[in-house]
């Protein structure tokens, strides 16, 4: 696809790229930078993981950022919390208002316990191809956020994967609110609703305000 115009934003944009469906992407994020997913073609999800980079044994926490958010669903002004109760990053503006923080990544194993597929591309191998570029690995994936994916939690505790609801050109600014490595895998999935049945690129935008 033709490259997006350019975003009038302030300060130096650090990195602007389109990430294919199905692609993993990750960098280190100074305290202050911005980070911006933008949702191109509307309806994909996006897997995120981050950690503090200077001690990534300290990384994201799905349970507290739900506890002491009040909420399974993330959405703007929210914060997303370590491991050890600080603010990795602060969800800044979201044009979606909802983030599932439950579901976790497809993985090739996942794939065929649900759905008798086998191999298939995924998120678990997307995060570790990104993560190894770090010096990270297998027992550094956690349970991830899942920007613009729909998992409505029903009466009685139904969990349902979605078709997502997210428009062409949504997105989310994230802001680091630490030192923070940031990764995230396009998700390729076919077999359930998250990216439509037909999972399109993003693009991920890195800038540093104060340059
Ligand atoms: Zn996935």
């Amino acid at each position: 696809m033709a490259k997006p115009a350019k975003l009038k934003l302030p300060g130096r944009v650090l990195e602007d790229v389109v990430i294919a469906a199905g692609e993993p992407w990750g960098r280190v994020l100074e305290k202050g930078d911005r980070l911006r997913i933008v949702d191109l073609e509307g309806r994909q999800a996006v897997d995120f993981l981050c950690y503090n980079a200077d001690n990534p044994a300290e990384r994201y926490n799905a349970a507290d950022t739900m506890k002491i958010n009040g909420t399974l669903w993330l959405k703007k002004g929210q914060k997303i919390y370590s491991d050890l109760g600080r603010v990795l990053f602060t969800l800044a503006e979201d044009t979606v208002g909802y983030h599932d923080t439950v579901a976790g990544c497809c993985s090739a194993e996942s794939n065929r316990v649900r759905y008798a597929v086998w191999p298939t591309p995924n998120c678990r191998d997307n995060f570790l191809v990104i993560l190894s570029k770090f010096g990270l690995g297998k027992k550094d994936i956690v349970a991830n956020i899942n920007f613009f994916m729909y998992v409505p939690v029903g009466p009685g505790g139904a969990l349902a994967i979605k078709q997502g609801k997210s428009k062409p050109g949504d997105y989310v600014d994230l802001i680091a609110e630490t030192r923070a490595l940031a990764v995230l895998s396009n998700c390729p999935q076919k077999y359930n609703p998250a990216s439509g049945g037909n999972p399109t690129p993003v693009r991920v935008v890195a800038w540093r305000p104060s340059a």
